[in-house]
């Protein structure tokens, strides 16, 4: 097979009907040629509604208005995108609308909040693919059977070797046809069940993970990574791999081209123009990455590859809704290995991501994500042995490559609670 190229457009590029018919124009100018695989997410803030919607479905609260509202939006575009009715697309769309009617449902409680999560919040890309599909009159193929994942609900690990597997054997004839559309974000997991019959019989059950929020740009590197793909291009609203997020900060600059290194560090700090997972695979099979705008499609963007460059322009990067806990050991004991290891356990457990951590003597803190639900679970864990305090709210900053000028306009007239410097980082957590 000639080598494929892989296009990923995110929320903001499928926004509405008119963006999925401006993503139309750019398959059709730059995607010809060459087979051509195309990864989408779901349309516009669809995902941040189903979390939404889920959170009250399975509070058994009210959550018909904002699903009502979810389905019109969907329901609108499919019509300006002119899906016929009983067309197989069309059919496929109700049946789509249906079942997530019918899975919200049956929600309560008791259900295991990530696994019920990742059946719900999954619709969003399923619709938004069938839509790309209608729109470019491509193929499309369930990227459930192609992405395996363990059971790490919203989170899901990739089994490489059986990922690559069922991607060789199913992309590469459908390729060869036409491009082809699948979802980002999702993966697939089969897992065994006692059937209700017999305890001691077990069912294969085959069920819907996701990889992360904004993981679509990991499944474009997954799949390219297993297609061996030339290249990846990431369709974005802004002109590229930028020093720092124009909505936050002005006069930012592009990085025309920049390492795979620099990018996965970035990446990491919360640079949120690609997801952190994604340059691995790509850096492996040396994958070049393009960063380009859709807005924009024929200025240059940004080449993400294996090169060498001088020095570059300080990136800032800010994460906000973070948390800073602060754990103290509870008879004034040091912090010791044994304290550490029984906290990153609980940390773990919980699923909190540690962005930056400090320790003192008799204190250690980390700055993670907020979530209410998984800092109480973290409560639970430790309240025996430490003493627990945190702080919500909070920014994260991060400023890679930083020189002194960057790092005093960056701190003037904030108020830090936590400051670290290595080599070419400074990070701080301020209110
Ligand atoms: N739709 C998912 C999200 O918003 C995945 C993605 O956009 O990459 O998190
Ligand atoms: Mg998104």
């Amino acid at each position: 097979m000639e080598k494929v190229q892989v296009y990923k457009f995110g929320g903001a590029s499928v926004k509405d009907a008119a963006a999925i018919l401006n993503l139309r124009n750019i398959v059709e100018q730059y995607g010809a040629g060459q087979p051509l695989l195309i990864v989408v997410s779901a349309m516009g803030k669809t995902t941040n509604a189903l979390e939404e919607i889920y959170e009250l479905a399975r509070k058994q609260h009210h959550y018909d208005e904002p699903l009502r509202r979810l389905e019109q939006f969907h329901e609108q575009a499919a019509v300006q995108l002119e899906l016929k009715a009983n067309t197989p697309a069309q059919l496929r769309f109700d049946t789509l609308l249906r079942q997530l009617r019918q899975q919200l449902e049956v929600l309560s409680p008791e259900l295991e909040f990530d696994e019920y999560y990742d059946q719900i919040v999954s619709f969003g890309e399923l619709l938004a693919s069938l839509l790309v599909a209608h729109c470019l009159n491509a193929q499309t193929i369930d990227c459930r059977t192609l992405i395996k994942t363990d059971t790490t609900w919203r989170e899901g690990k990739v089994d490489w070797a059986e990922t690559e597997a069922c991607v060789l054997a199913q992309l590469p004839s459908h390729l060869n046809q036409g491009p082809v559309v699948t979802q980002g974000f999702l993966g697939g997991t089969s897992y065994s069940v006692p059937t209700a019959q017999d305890p001691n019989k077990t069912l294969l059950q085959e069920r819907t993970t996701t990889l992360g929020r904004e993981g679509s740009d990991y499944t474009a590197a997954i799949l390219a990574y297993c297609l061996r793909a030339e290249s990846v291009t990431i369709w974005k609203d802004v002109a590229g791999l930028l020093n720092a997020d124009p909505k936050f900060f002005p006069d930012t600059v592009r990085y025309p081209e920049i390492s795979y290194r620099e990018t996965i560090e970035m990446a990491y700090y919360g640079a949120s123009v690609i997801h952190p997972k994604t340059l691995k695979p790509l850096a492996e099979r040396g994958i070049p990455l393009r960063v380009k705008s859709f807005l924009d499609p024929a200025a240059e963007g940004t080449l993400i590859h294996d090169c060498q460059h001088a020095a570059l322009a300080p990136a800032f990067i800010r994460k906000a809704d973070q948390c800073l806990l602060s754990f103290a050991s509870k008879d004034f004991s040091f912090i010791s290995e044994e304290n550490l290891a029984v906290i990153f356990s609980a940390l773990a457990q919980a699923k909190l991501k540690i962005n930056v951590m400090q320790n003192s003597a008799i204190s250690f803190s980390v700055c993670t994500d907020y979530s209410e639900r998984r800092v109480h679970q973290l409560l639970d864990l430790l309240r025996e042995q430490f003493t627990l305090h945190y702080n919500t709210g909070l920014t994260l900053f991060t400023i890679k490559n930083y020189d002194a000028a960057s790092m005093a306009q960056l701190t003037a007239g904030k108020r830090l609670l936590l400051e670290q410097r290595t080599r070419h980082t400074f990070q701080f957590v301020c209110a």
